[in-house]
Protein backbone atom coordinates (compact mmCIF):
# COMPACT_ATOMS: atom_id res chain seq x y z
CA UNK A 1 0.00 0.00 0.00
CA UNK A 2 1.12 3.07 -0.86
CA UNK A 3 2.37 5.55 2.33
CA UNK A 4 0.07 8.74 2.48
CA UNK A 5 2.24 11.34 3.80
CA UNK A 6 -0.14 14.43 5.75
CA UNK A 7 1.28 17.41 6.60
CA UNK A 8 0.28 20.54 8.76
CA UNK A 9 1.46 24.47 7.69
CA UNK A 10 1.18 26.42 11.03
CA UNK A 11 2.20 30.04 12.15
CA UNK A 12 0.40 33.49 12.66
CA UNK A 13 -2.28 34.60 10.55
CA UNK A 14 -0.43 36.44 7.45
CA UNK A 15 2.99 35.12 7.62
CA UNK A 16 1.81 33.52 4.10
CA UNK A 17 0.68 29.67 5.29
CA UNK A 18 -1.70 30.18 2.46
CA UNK A 19 0.56 31.05 -0.25
CA UNK A 20 3.23 27.89 0.72
CA UNK A 21 0.77 25.51 1.22
CA UNK A 22 -1.05 26.34 -2.30
CA UNK A 23 2.03 26.31 -4.21
CA UNK A 24 3.30 23.38 -2.34
CA UNK A 25 -0.06 21.39 -3.22
CA UNK A 26 0.88 22.72 -6.71
CA UNK A 27 4.30 21.47 -6.77
CA UNK A 28 3.28 18.56 -5.46
CA UNK A 29 0.84 17.64 -8.26
CA UNK A 30 2.90 18.90 -11.07
CA UNK A 31 5.20 15.99 -9.88
CA UNK A 32 1.99 13.27 -10.35
CA UNK A 33 0.79 13.18 -6.37
CA UNK A 34 -2.73 13.02 -5.98
CA UNK A 35 -3.10 16.40 -3.16
CA UNK A 36 -5.70 17.58 -0.90
CA UNK A 37 -5.41 20.72 0.73
CA UNK A 38 -7.59 21.72 3.64
CA UNK A 39 -7.83 25.23 4.94
CA UNK A 40 -8.61 25.18 8.63
CA UNK A 41 -8.66 28.98 8.73
CA UNK A 42 -11.95 30.53 9.54
CA UNK A 43 -11.35 33.33 6.74
CA UNK A 44 -11.57 30.33 4.47
CA UNK A 45 -8.97 31.80 1.72
CA UNK A 46 -6.59 28.99 1.71
CA UNK A 47 -7.59 27.15 -1.39
CA UNK A 48 -8.98 30.54 -3.19
CA UNK A 49 -5.74 30.97 -5.78
CA UNK A 50 -6.27 27.64 -6.39
CA UNK A 51 -9.54 27.41 -7.65
CA UNK A 52 -9.60 30.51 -10.10
CA UNK A 53 -10.56 33.22 -6.80
CA UNK A 54 -13.44 31.16 -5.96
CA UNK A 55 -14.19 30.91 -2.51
CA UNK A 56 -15.62 27.40 -2.15
CA UNK A 57 -18.29 26.52 0.20
CA UNK A 58 -16.61 25.47 4.13
CA UNK A 59 -17.74 22.29 5.53
CA UNK A 60 -19.42 24.43 8.53
CA UNK A 61 -21.57 26.42 6.18
CA UNK A 62 -22.61 22.81 4.46
CA UNK A 63 -23.57 21.81 7.91
CA UNK A 64 -25.65 25.20 8.18
CA UNK A 65 -27.14 24.85 4.97
CA UNK A 66 -28.57 21.00 5.33
CA UNK A 67 -29.95 22.34 9.06
CA UNK A 68 -31.61 25.07 7.20
CA UNK A 69 -32.91 22.52 4.97
CA UNK A 70 -34.23 20.27 7.67
CA UNK A 71 -31.97 17.45 6.67
CA UNK A 72 -29.73 15.18 8.54
CA UNK A 73 -25.33 15.53 8.65
CA UNK A 74 -25.54 12.25 7.81
CA UNK A 75 -27.00 13.34 4.75
CA UNK A 76 -23.71 15.48 3.45
CA UNK A 77 -21.14 13.72 1.13
CA UNK A 78 -17.72 14.11 0.37
CA UNK A 79 -19.07 16.15 -2.99
CA UNK A 80 -20.95 18.55 -0.54
CA UNK A 81 -17.62 19.40 1.12
CA UNK A 82 -14.49 18.32 -1.16
CA UNK A 83 -14.01 20.42 -4.47
CA UNK A 84 -11.73 19.74 -7.22
CA UNK A 85 -10.11 22.15 -8.72
CA UNK A 86 -8.87 22.66 -12.73
CA UNK A 87 -5.41 21.25 -11.93
CA UNK A 88 -7.01 18.31 -10.05
CA UNK A 89 -6.18 19.60 -6.52
CA UNK A 90 -9.03 18.40 -4.04
CA UNK A 91 -9.84 21.41 -2.01
CA UNK A 92 -11.54 21.68 1.55
CA UNK A 93 -12.14 24.53 3.33
CA UNK A 94 -13.29 24.33 7.21
CA UNK A 95 -14.58 27.31 7.53
CA UNK A 96 -15.41 29.05 11.35
CA UNK A 97 -18.87 30.56 12.80
CA UNK A 98 -20.16 33.65 12.00
CA UNK A 99 -17.32 36.52 13.75
CA UNK A 100 -17.78 36.98 17.08
CA UNK A 101 -19.94 33.99 17.34
CA UNK A 102 -18.67 31.20 19.24
CA UNK A 103 -15.49 28.89 19.08
CA UNK A 104 -13.29 30.18 16.08
CA UNK A 105 -11.47 26.14 16.37
CA UNK A 106 -15.32 24.55 15.77
CA UNK A 107 -15.26 24.15 11.95
CA UNK A 108 -11.73 22.38 12.23
CA UNK A 109 -13.39 19.82 14.61
CA UNK A 110 -16.34 19.31 12.40
CA UNK A 111 -14.63 19.22 9.27
CA UNK A 112 -11.74 16.90 9.99
CA UNK A 113 -14.00 14.47 11.76
CA UNK A 114 -16.27 14.24 8.49
CA UNK A 115 -13.78 13.78 5.59
CA UNK A 116 -12.80 10.91 8.44
CA UNK A 117 -15.82 9.38 8.40
CA UNK A 118 -16.13 9.70 4.45
CA UNK A 119 -12.64 8.48 3.91
CA UNK A 120 -11.71 10.95 1.73
CA UNK A 121 -8.25 10.37 1.37
CA UNK A 122 -9.34 6.75 0.33
CA UNK A 123 -11.91 7.74 -2.06
CA UNK A 124 -9.47 10.27 -3.56
CA UNK A 125 -6.39 8.63 -3.46
CA UNK A 126 -4.60 11.01 -2.02
CA UNK A 127 -1.05 10.72 -1.39
CA UNK A 128 -0.62 14.04 -0.03
CA UNK A 129 -2.81 16.24 2.34
CA UNK A 130 -1.66 19.76 3.66
CA UNK A 131 -3.66 21.19 6.03
CA UNK A 132 -2.86 25.15 6.24
CA UNK A 133 -3.90 26.09 10.08
CA UNK A 134 -3.99 29.53 11.80
CA UNK A 135 -2.11 29.03 14.57
CA UNK A 136 -2.47 32.29 16.80
CA UNK A 137 -4.60 30.26 18.74
CA UNK A 138 -3.75 27.04 19.51
CA UNK A 139 -7.38 26.26 20.79
CA UNK A 140 -8.55 22.55 20.99
CA UNK A 141 -10.01 22.96 17.36
CA UNK A 142 -6.80 24.27 15.62
CA UNK A 143 -5.13 22.01 17.25
CA UNK A 144 -7.05 19.24 15.72
CA UNK A 145 -4.88 18.00 13.22
CA UNK A 146 -1.78 17.24 15.66
CA UNK A 147 -4.24 14.53 16.66
CA UNK A 148 -4.12 10.92 15.82
CA UNK A 149 -4.70 10.09 13.05
CA UNK A 150 -4.56 13.18 11.65
CA UNK A 151 -1.27 15.25 10.60
CA UNK A 152 1.99 13.84 12.57
CA UNK A 153 4.19 15.96 10.06
CA UNK A 154 3.67 19.61 11.21
CA UNK A 155 5.97 22.41 9.48
CA UNK A 156 5.89 26.36 11.25
CA UNK A 157 6.07 29.43 9.26
CA UNK A 158 8.05 32.39 10.75
CA UNK A 159 10.01 35.59 9.63
CA UNK A 160 12.67 37.41 11.07
CA UNK A 161 10.28 39.51 12.79
CA UNK A 162 9.22 39.19 16.78
CA UNK A 163 5.78 37.99 17.05
CA UNK A 164 5.96 35.78 14.16
CA UNK A 165 8.58 34.08 16.16
CA UNK A 166 6.82 34.66 19.28
CA UNK A 167 3.55 32.80 17.90
CA UNK A 168 5.88 29.92 16.53
CA UNK A 169 7.12 29.27 19.90
CA UNK A 170 3.84 29.10 21.17
CA UNK A 171 2.65 26.33 18.23
CA UNK A 172 5.81 24.52 20.04
CA UNK A 173 4.55 24.45 23.29
CA UNK A 174 1.26 23.28 21.92
CA UNK A 175 3.24 20.32 19.25
CA UNK A 176 4.91 19.59 22.71
CA UNK A 177 1.94 18.94 24.59
CA UNK A 178 0.42 16.68 21.86
CA UNK A 179 3.49 15.25 21.16
CA UNK A 180 3.33 13.01 24.73
CA UNK A 181 -0.09 12.10 23.45
CA UNK A 182 0.06 10.77 19.82
CA UNK A 183 2.97 10.46 17.56
CA UNK A 184 3.63 14.07 15.90
CA UNK A 185 6.59 15.70 15.87
CA UNK A 186 7.73 18.77 14.20
CA UNK A 187 9.46 18.65 10.90
CA UNK A 188 10.79 22.31 10.74
CA UNK A 189 10.41 25.69 10.47
CA UNK A 190 10.06 27.56 7.05
CA UNK A 191 11.13 31.26 6.53
CA UNK A 192 8.77 33.24 4.94
CA UNK A 193 11.18 36.56 4.42
CA UNK A 194 10.24 40.27 4.89
CA UNK A 195 13.43 41.24 4.34
CA UNK A 196 14.33 41.70 8.19
CA UNK A 197 18.11 42.14 8.53
CA UNK A 198 19.54 39.00 9.38
CA UNK A 199 16.84 37.22 8.72
CA UNK A 200 18.31 34.04 7.42
CA UNK A 201 20.52 34.02 10.55
CA UNK A 202 17.92 34.56 13.23
CA UNK A 203 15.40 32.25 11.07
CA UNK A 204 18.69 29.39 11.85
CA UNK A 205 19.52 29.98 15.04
CA UNK A 206 15.84 30.24 16.40
CA UNK A 207 15.12 26.85 14.65
CA UNK A 208 18.33 25.17 16.16
CA UNK A 209 17.19 26.79 19.51
CA UNK A 210 14.09 24.83 19.68
CA UNK A 211 15.24 21.60 18.60
CA UNK A 212 14.60 21.79 15.44
CA UNK A 213 15.85 22.89 11.56
CA UNK A 214 15.26 25.20 9.00
CA UNK A 215 13.80 23.43 6.06
CA UNK A 216 13.60 26.88 3.56
CA UNK A 217 13.84 30.09 3.06
CA UNK A 218 11.34 31.62 0.64
CA UNK A 219 12.48 35.05 -0.16
CA UNK A 220 10.24 37.66 -0.90
CA UNK A 221 8.86 38.53 -4.22
CA UNK A 222 6.12 40.74 -5.76
CA UNK A 223 5.17 38.04 -8.18
CA UNK A 224 3.13 36.72 -5.50
CA UNK A 225 0.98 39.38 -5.02
CA UNK A 226 1.02 39.40 -8.99
CA UNK A 227 -0.18 35.91 -9.17
CA UNK A 228 -2.57 36.21 -5.95
CA UNK A 229 -4.26 39.36 -7.58
CA UNK A 230 -4.45 37.10 -11.27
CA UNK A 231 -6.40 34.68 -8.48
CA UNK A 232 -3.58 31.71 -9.66
CA UNK A 233 -0.63 30.64 -7.44
CA UNK A 234 3.10 31.39 -8.35
CA UNK A 235 3.29 28.19 -10.02
CA UNK A 236 0.10 28.48 -12.64
CA UNK A 237 0.83 32.30 -12.91
CA UNK A 238 4.30 32.30 -14.35
CA UNK A 239 5.36 28.01 -14.05
CA UNK A 240 9.04 29.75 -15.12
CA UNK A 241 9.87 31.96 -12.86
CA UNK A 242 12.51 31.86 -10.10
CA UNK A 243 9.82 32.09 -6.96
CA UNK A 244 8.03 29.13 -9.33
CA UNK A 245 11.42 27.35 -9.07
CA UNK A 246 11.71 28.01 -5.34
CA UNK A 247 8.58 26.29 -4.09
CA UNK A 248 9.29 22.94 -6.26
CA UNK A 249 12.54 23.29 -4.47
CA UNK A 250 10.96 23.69 -1.26
CA UNK A 251 8.88 20.78 -1.89
CA UNK A 252 11.35 18.65 -2.85
CA UNK A 253 12.94 19.03 0.65
CA UNK A 254 9.63 18.64 2.26
CA UNK A 255 9.28 15.18 0.01
CA UNK A 256 12.75 14.31 1.28
CA UNK A 257 12.39 15.39 4.87
CA UNK A 258 12.24 12.24 7.51
CA UNK A 259 13.28 14.02 10.59
CA UNK A 260 10.36 14.65 13.28
CA UNK A 261 11.96 16.83 16.38
CA UNK A 262 9.52 17.29 19.58
CA UNK A 263 10.53 20.89 20.02
CA UNK A 264 11.64 22.73 23.03
CA UNK A 265 9.89 26.64 23.32
CA UNK A 266 12.15 29.10 24.42
CA UNK A 267 11.71 31.66 26.85
CA UNK A 268 10.39 35.12 25.88
CA UNK A 269 13.26 36.65 27.50
CA UNK A 270 16.03 34.26 25.13
CA UNK A 271 13.79 35.08 22.45
CA UNK A 272 13.56 38.88 22.82
CA UNK A 273 17.45 38.48 23.12
CA UNK A 274 17.88 36.66 20.01
CA UNK A 275 16.06 39.08 17.73
CA UNK A 276 17.75 42.06 19.03
CA UNK A 277 21.29 40.09 18.49
CA UNK A 278 20.58 40.27 14.74
CA UNK A 279 19.42 43.74 14.35
P1 LIG B 1 -1.58 33.43 5.87
O1 LIG B 1 -2.23 32.33 5.15
O2 LIG B 1 -0.48 32.96 6.77
O3 LIG B 1 -2.54 34.31 6.60
P2 LIG B 1 -1.03 34.46 3.19
O4 LIG B 1 -0.43 33.28 2.51
O5 LIG B 1 -2.44 34.79 2.90
O6 LIG B 1 -0.83 34.35 4.78
O7 LIG B 1 -0.09 35.69 2.85
C1 LIG B 1 -0.32 36.98 3.36
C2 LIG B 1 0.11 38.01 2.32
O8 LIG B 1 1.52 37.95 2.13
C3 LIG B 1 -0.53 37.78 0.97
O9 LIG B 1 -1.01 38.99 0.46
C4 LIG B 1 0.59 37.21 0.12
O10 LIG B 1 0.49 37.59 -1.22
C5 LIG B 1 1.83 37.82 0.76
N1 LIG B 1 3.03 36.94 0.62
C6 LIG B 1 3.16 35.68 1.08
N2 LIG B 1 4.38 35.18 0.79
C7 LIG B 1 5.06 36.16 0.11
C8 LIG B 1 6.37 36.27 -0.48
N3 LIG B 1 7.25 35.27 -0.41
N4 LIG B 1 6.69 37.43 -1.11
C9 LIG B 1 5.81 38.43 -1.16
N5 LIG B 1 4.58 38.40 -0.63
C10 LIG B 1 4.18 37.29 0.00
MG1 LIG C 1 -4.24 31.79 5.16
Amino acid sequence: MRRMRQIAIYGKGGIGKSTISSNLSMALHERGLNVMQIGCDPKRDSTRVLTNGKFITSVLDTYRAFHDKGRKDSDISLEDIVFRSDDGIYCVEAGGPKPGVGCAGRGVLTALQKLKDLDAFGTYNIDFAIYDVLGDVVCGGFAMPMREGFSKEIYIVISGEFMALYAANNICEAIKTFASRSKIGLGGVICNSRNVDGEREIAEEFSRRIGSKLIYFVPRDNIVQEAEINKKTVIAYDPKSNQADVYRDMARRILANDRLDIPKPIDIEELEDLVQSYS
